[in-house]
């Protein structure tokens, strides 16, 4: 006689209570059972309730382990498999039919009968899916969720997903118990075809006419066999085919198949679209955090280039000379630069050193008109070189002429913000005349716009002749500032000490003595300023780096709570012959689901954000896409990382425990 498909040896199995170690507390739902179960074979397990009908059939269904004595399927011991070549056995092998079906929910008749198929690696399982549920007469139904059909019709689709593999071993428990009368003769019909087709049926009940299907029945009492009845003939064993084939273990790739991804990451959507508010309250922290870094590097970078801009306008190699000691904050006490000391400072222009032009300029508060309409804004007395130094070539009209800055005259450029403050929009003001501190003016340009840079409004000034601003405007003799182009930026040094000699024989200072001047290289006054703004960008990024890692945990926090719920659902899952790993992915896909939809949505709101903040404050942006690059990485990363423990936990789980589970 070949071996048996099962033989079970002298085989217990004993639940301890939760908590306890001691074997004397455990009930012995299996005591010392021994039992051989032959291919073909149709058999039902009897008894009362408790005796261990179930317990019996989870051993010999591979979904959990015997405490002690022997169990060998198809002639292996199962003792020696692991959970992953349980988890194959299980699926390649063997069906399940439960009293409570344990379809997954929201899921169609097609995709739940699919399920085991996806696990399997079968080619085109929706297919073979649609084939198992004509075959159980269920055709009509294939897009209905199990909650849109009747208990036997989802008892049906049970059984089609039980067969999906083509099993050689089927399990019932309490097929019948949720069922009326009617479909339960339907049901019996199946298992009975199944049967005679060769499948070896093992069916728990506690009915009698359902046990009458059988050909054995074996009856338990307090996790014993009291009773093994041979009630029918056994079939012709010929008409059994082999079934060790089915039982052999193949190698299986490591990762999930393509179909089994795409499968969780439609149950992700479904779980995160059942719980919308939850999923959003949960993607919130990274929402945040992704959009600050995004709008911090943004606007930081806008930031420095805005700085290099003004840098590459003003010319890095430019000096700026004041009164006023090196140590002395504030104006102080050293004499203001005059007019006189500009001419010969300008003298050493003519040279040959390191001095190729001196830039005077005075500033000043003014009010300027037209018409009905006021401006206070700043006033900028220069030199027309002031032209070429800064760039500033007019974008209508012309510059003030040499001549006219010697005869004092009464002429203006006005700066952006102060057209749009005294004009109506897109007027060109030149040619008109305004009052500057109620003297007429006449406007002969207007400035190019510079932008925002740093706190100032740089397009918020009017441009005049230097001695027209000295004489006319601001009845000063000082000048403010005065700053000296050197003849290249290797020249800057040299350009200093030129003007640093010529400013102490200018001021009359004895060797040994102090300058009452300083002379503040202007590349050095911006890498200031840049190492400003680049602790600030850190510092923002670091905040937005915190409110990253309190979004995962926030995330890790809600897929727990998922596992928790699902937990019934794992176990089927592990029940139809999910792998561990398979699960695992199962919750990763989903936590990075979170974080990618979250992560996208930030990039959106950063880059609106950026654009709303620049366009009311006048900053410049540039939007990095390293950045955003660097953020989606950053959330899916996270995804992955607080969503590994939970994975790994539900991916940890005993198939029957998981089952169980209330
Ligand atoms: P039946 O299916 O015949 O009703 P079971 O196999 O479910 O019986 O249970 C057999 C015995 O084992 C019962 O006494 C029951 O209380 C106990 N039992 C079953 N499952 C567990 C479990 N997970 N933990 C502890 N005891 C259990």
């Amino acid at each position: 006689m070949a071996q048996p498909l099962i033989r079970m040896v002298d085989l217990s199995k004993v639940y301890r209570p939760q908590g306890r170690r001691e074997a004397s507390l455990g009930v012995r739902a299996l005591d010392h059972v021994s039992l051989e179960i032959q291919e073909g074979e149709y058999v039902a397990i009897v008894g009362p309730s408790g005796s261990g009908k179930s317990t019996m059939m989870q051993v010999l269904g591979l979904l959990d382990r015997p405490t002690e004595g022997g169990l060998h399927i198809a002639g292996m011991d199962v003792s020696r498999l692991d959970d992953d070549q349980l988890a194959q056995l299980r699926n390649q092998s063997i069906g399940f039919i439960f009293q409570f079906f344990n379809l997954l929910p929201r899921t169609t008749a097609l995709d739940n009968v699919a399920l085991p198929l996806l696990y399997s690696r079968k080619a085109d399982p929706k297919a073979r899916a649609r084939e198992m549920l004509e075959f159980v007469g269920m055709k009509d139904r294939l897009y209905h969720a199990p909650h849109q059909l009747s208990g036997g019709q989802q008892q049906r689709v049970a059984i089609a997903r039980a067969l999906a593999n083509k099993p050689v071993l089927l399990f019932a428990d309490e097929p019948t118990g949720n069922i009326s009368s009617q479909q339960t003769e339907e049901v019996m019909a199946e298992l009975d075809s199944l049967n005679r087709s060769g499948v070896t049926v093992v069916l728990v009940t506690h009915e009698p006419d359902v046990a009458e299907h059988a050909r054995r029945i074996l009856t338990m009492r307090d996790g014993r066999i009291v009773s093994d009845r041979q009630i029918k003939p056994e079939r012709a064993a010929a008409a059994a085919p082999d079934q060790s084939e089915s039982f052999r273990l193949k190698p299986v790739p490591a990762l999930p198949s393509a179909a089994s991804i795409r499968e969780n990451l439609r149950m992700a959507l479904v779980s995160l679209s059942l719980n919308k508010f939850r999923t959003f309250l949960t993607m919130l922290g990274m929402i945040i955090a992704v959009m600050a870094v995004i709008a911090v590097t943004a606007i930081g970078n806008g930031m420095r280039v805005s700085t290099q801009r003004r840098m590459a306008a003003l010319g890095s190699n430019l000096v700026v000379l004041m009164p006023g000691a090196a140590n002395s904050y504030g104006i102080g006490s050293a004499p203001q630069f005059l007019m006189q000391d500009v001419d010969r400072l300008k003298q050493l222009t003519l040279m040959g050193g390191a001095v190729r032009a001196v830039d005077p300029t005075v500033e000043g508060s003014v009010l300027v008109s037209y018409g009905a309409n006021d401006w206070n804004t700043s006033v900028t007395g220069a030199e027309p070189s002031y032209e070429s130094m800064r760039a500033d070539t007019p974008v209508s009209g012309r510059f003030f002429t040499r001549k006219e800055d010697q005869d004092r005259a009464r002429v203006c450029l006005l700066g952006k913000t102060v057209i749009d403050n005294l004009y109506p929009p897109g007027f060109d003001p030149t040619g008109t005349v305004v009052q500057v501190n109620k003297t007429n003016f006449q406007v002969v340009g207007v400035l190019p716009v510079k932008g925002g840079g740093g706190f100032r409004d740089q397009d918020d000034v009017v441009l005049m002749p230097l001695q027209t601003a000295m004489w006319r405007v601001l009845g000063v003799t000082q000048i403010s500032r005065i700053e000296i182009e050197a003849t290249s930026s290797d020249a800057v040094q040299d350009c200093i000490d030129e003007v640093t000699q010529m400013c102490r024989t200018l001021r009359h200072i004895r060797p040994g003595q102090p300058d009452d001047f300083r002379i503040f290289n202007m590349a050095d006054i911006q890498q200031a300023q840049q190492d400003i703004a680049g602790v600030l960008q850190k510092t923002l990024l670091a905040i937005a780096m915190v409110s990253l890692v309190v979004g995962g945990i926030g995330i890790m926090n809600i897929m727990l709570v998922s596992v928790k719920e699902r937990t019934k659902e794992i176990g089927l899952r592990k029940a139809l012959g999910a792998r561990n790993v398979e699960v695992l992915f199962q919750f990763l896909v989903e936590a990075l689901l979170i974080c990618l939809i979250g992560g996208g949505i930030g990039i959106l709101l950063g880059l609106s954000l950026s654009v709303v903040f620049t366009r009311f404050l006048g900053w410049l942006y540039i939007i990095s896409w390293t950045t955003v690059a660097v953020a989606v990485a950053v959330s899916a990363f996270s995804g992955l990382l607080f969503g590994l423990w939970p994975a790994w936990q539900a991916s940890q789980l005993s198939p029957i425990e998981a089952l169980r589970y209330e």
